[in-house]
């Protein structure tokens, strides 16, 4: 089966081929990313407006990267939600329209969804069950996954989720938006040890996060800082150091107590933090030290692209499932709510 995925929830516009036999064709994006800068944060209007403008293009370079003609699918995905409603509206009355024309089935499908599932575009992919660590922009969630539909909520932040922590702290020290890979990039220079900052909620039992107060502490160390006269560029290395180090052993010590509450080895993580080295680089080492492993999909796949909206839609309408109403369209929408896939006898 061929599938066109459609992913407009946020700032992204991304669109991709993928073929159950041949594996992913062709995928496009663009980024929205400078657009929204200089207001520091997503502008739900213009993302909507500029979804409207990239999407046919990005349509026509992927079939003509595919050697395929306009129409050459079985099926369309579009991301449903959680998002930004006008921009899912965007997504899903194209991918609805296609699909009516074409006279193939469409298909809302989850974010969260789709980036649980985007390391399964991997050369090595994971088997389940594992326990998924999704760290995106909006979310930050520890899921048990027993197969696709089959997921159980382990635990979740409770105020900001980790991408936002990452794009609050870096307003705040007066780095552009998105804050992730600046302060990623910053930190590479950081003195370790220079500033600690504590370790939300890993002197308690249990699977919860919260990364507000974590925020608050790095803007505490900066007003300091700044009192004292300007803020040095070593000193902003060293803050985005102690940062990122917080939110990355908070992360690694809550997936361990995941692993080893579940009896599980395998871990996946995945959303745009997932992309962070020094995540990566933590939760290998725990994880070997489990004797388990972990699973990221290549660093364009961690943040919002079609090619995972694609894979997840083309898993479900090859189950046979497929909207039936009008387009889907939702703010939030709760992943354990979605249906066990059950493959067609
Ligand atoms: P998503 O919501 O999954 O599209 O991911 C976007 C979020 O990922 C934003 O909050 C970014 O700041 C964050 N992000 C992207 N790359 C990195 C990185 N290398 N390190 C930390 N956060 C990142
Ligand atoms: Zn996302």
């Amino acid at each position: 089966m061929r599938v066109l995925g459609i992913e407009t929830s946020c700032d992204e516009t991304g669109v991709a081929l993928y073929d159950s036999e041949r594996g992913l064709l062709a995928d496009a994006l663009f980024s929205q990313i400078d657009l929204h800068r200089i207001y520091g944060g997503v502008v739900p209007e213009l993302a909507s407006r500029d979804h409207v403008k990239r999407l046919v293009p990005l349509m026509r370079e992927v079939f003509e990267r595919a050697g395929l003609q306009p129409g050459e699918v079985d099926g369309v995905a579009y991301t449903a939600g959680p998002g930004l409603v006008g921009a899912l509206l965007v997504g899903g009355a194209c991918a609805r329209a296609l699909a009516f024309a074409w006279d193939v089935p469409a298909l809302g499908v989850h974010h969260m969804e789709g980036h649980l599932l985007a390391p399964m575009l991997e050369e090595a992919p994971p088997q389940f069950p594992f326990v998924a660590l999704l760290v995106s922009g909006g979310h930050t969630q520890l899921v048990r996954v027993d197969g696709i539909g089959e997921y159980q909520l382990l635990g979740e932040s409770l105020d900001d989720a980790a991408g936002e922590a990452f794009d609050k702290t870096a307003k705040l020290m007066g780095l552009p938006y998105p804050g992730g890979p600046e302060i990623a990039r910053l930190a590479e220079s950081g003195t370790p040890g220079a500033f600690v900052f504590p370790r939300p909620m890993t002197d308690r039992p249990g699977l919860e996060f919260s990364f507000s107060g974590l925020k608050t502490s790095v803007l505490n160390a900066w007003q300091q800082c700044s009192s004292a006269g300007e803020v040095s560029a070593q000193v902003q290395a060293d803050l985005a150091l102690g940062f990122e180090t917080a939110v990355v052993e908070t992360l690694t010590i809550k997936c361990r107590r995941a692993l080893k509450q579940t009896g599980l080895k395998r871990l996946v993580i995945a959303g745009g933090v997932s992309a962070n080295q020094r995540l990566r680089s933590s939760l290998e080492k725990m994880t070997a030290g489990l004797k388990g492993e972990v699973f990221y999909a290549r660093p364009a796949f961690c943040t919002d692209n079609g090619a995972m909206i694609a894979y997840a839609g083309c898993q479900r309408l090859l189950a046979g499932q497929q909207d039936v109403s009008g387009i889907e369209a939702r703010a939030r929408w709760p992943m354990d709510q979605l249906p066990p896939l059950q493959l067609k006898a």
